[in-house]
């Protein structure tokens, strides 16, 4: 594929609204919103320059880009904006908890190629990004997310076209973009135009004329997607999500637009790029995942940049990754958060959420200890369990797991009072247990 770096904006955008020549009348329909949403903001900050612009100046990065600045750990933290409309939490768009849990888990499946889940994949150009995305837990002002990496809001209406997200929904809604990767599930679909399933804002060059690089683009980046395509009906009962995009598959897509990466068929004929030597030209997306030639070899219809069904898809190639790796290095918003600490909890907060409950007491046999700590993210995390008698001699050691129906058993002692010590690391906790006979 050739390199275009001047192709004028405008150019750019008319070829991506030509024919579908593969799909159907009833296929070729846009299922991603990404070259409409570069359109609008490309008329709104004229000075953000063209797509060619942007092309020449990532390129000259990842032309420089030593293997050195392939970072071992990358994490984003994400914030997903839940946007409803009067819904009880877990029902319609107010989408439940662990539906946003599901997506950021494909989201890490897909981003590290992980083995023995759908992100994986055996090609030769394939990637392991090395991207982890992690659910915030602190908000803007400081304080702890009750449901960590999700942000609900009542949004006052139900449908949502792309120019209202732009222009209200964001700006009203967004957090600092340099700290959170700023997700919004919405009911959207209201116009033929609208009739997108997700959407994201293309990440920036840097240094350009006359651009503030935090400027009104701050208020509209992150990534859209409708509810109804956002989460993995693999991992949870989720009635919401519509087959055949229920594999969180819209949202790996999206990310990838967010970080720079272009559709496989350059959003255009064969001619067009997509500015990766190891994406086979394609002149327009497939919506399946039979073999599709065009432009003289198979299209990677595996590839997340596709518009294929979620099933289908388990490729980023290791060109993406550079483009990934370039922006990340690079772009400002980008930048700046691989080093956000809106995923760390003070310890001093995490330890004062940390709750035990020992019962019965007094009790003939054993007493049950259940711990809980809503800011735990370690996969069951186990405690120390002591048992002293009133001399402070120990008379009993076990361990407890957190979130476990944990036992404790005392017949084998004496009656009496004793002290039941509960600790781990930074965390310890009495009570005082009565031994009946
Ligand atoms: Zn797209």
């Amino acid at each position: 594929m050739g390199f275009n770096f001047h192709l004028p904006v405008s150019a750019f955008f008319l070829a991506a609204v030509s024919l579908l020549p593969k799909a159907t009348a009833q296929e070729a329909w846009e299922k991603c919103g990404f070259v409409a949403a570069e359109a609008l903001l490309s008329a709104n900050y004229p000075q953000e320059g063209t797509a060619g612009y942007f092309e020449e100046w990532i390129a000259e990065r990842i032309a420089r880009q030593p293997e050195l600045n392939y970072r071992s750990s990358m994490t984003i933290p994400v914030i997903v904006h839940v946007i409803y409309y009067g819904e009880k939490t877990g029902s319609g768009a107010n989408i439940p908890y662990e539906q946003v849990l599901s997506q950021i888990e494909v989201l890490n499946e897909d981003f590290n190629r992980m083995p023995n889940t759908n992100g994986y994949n055996t090609l030769d150009a394939g990637a392991d990004i090395g991207i982890t995305f992690c659910p915030a837990t602190i908000a803007p002002d400081g304080s702890i997310l009750d449901e960590p990496g999700v942000d609900r809001v009542d949004g006052g209406q139900l449908k949502w076209t792309m120019d209202q997200i732009q222009s209200a929904l964001k700006p009203k809604t967004y957090w600092d973009p340099a700290r959170y990767l700023n997700i919004w599930t919405v009911y959207m679909g209201t116009s033929r135009r609208d009739n997108v399933i997700g959407y994201a804002q293309f990440p920036s060059a840097s240094g350009l004329e006359g651009l503030n690089d935090n400027g009104g683009l701050a208020a509209t980046d992150g990534v859209v997607i409708d509810y109804r395509y956002f989460g993995s009906s693999e991992k949870g009962n989720f009635p919401n999500l519509v087959s055949p995009y229920d594999l969180g598959r819209v949202a790996t897509h999206e990310v990838g637009h967010w970080l720079g990466l272009r559709h496989i068929w350059g959003d255009g004929g064969c001619g067009a790029d997509d500015y990766c030597a190891d994406t086979p030209g394609a002149d327009g997306p497939n919506y399946d995942c039979a073999t599709h030639v065009s432009c003289g070899s198979r299209d990677m219809v595996e590839n997340y940049m596709d518009y294929t069904t979620d099933a289908c898809m388990n490729v980023f190639t290791q060109d993406q990754k550079a483009r990934i790796i370039a922006v990340l290095n690079n772009s400002p918003r980008r930048k700046e958060l691989l080093t956000s600490d809106v995923c760390d909890i003070p310890v001093t907060k995490r330890i004062a959420s940390t709750q035990v409950i020992v019962y019965p007491n007094p009790t003939p046999d054993a007493v049950q200890v259940e711990i809980s700590n809503p800011l735990e993210f370690e996969s069951a995390p186990t405690y120390d369990v002591a048992l002293y008698d009133p001399s402070g001699r120990q008379v009993l050691a076990t361990t407890a797991t957190l979130g476990a129906a944990n036992e404790v058993d005392l017949g084998a002692l004496p009656a009496g009072l004793y002290i039941l010590r509960i600790s781990r690391a930074d965390f310890s906790v009495h009570f005082k247990i009565i031994k009946a006979r």
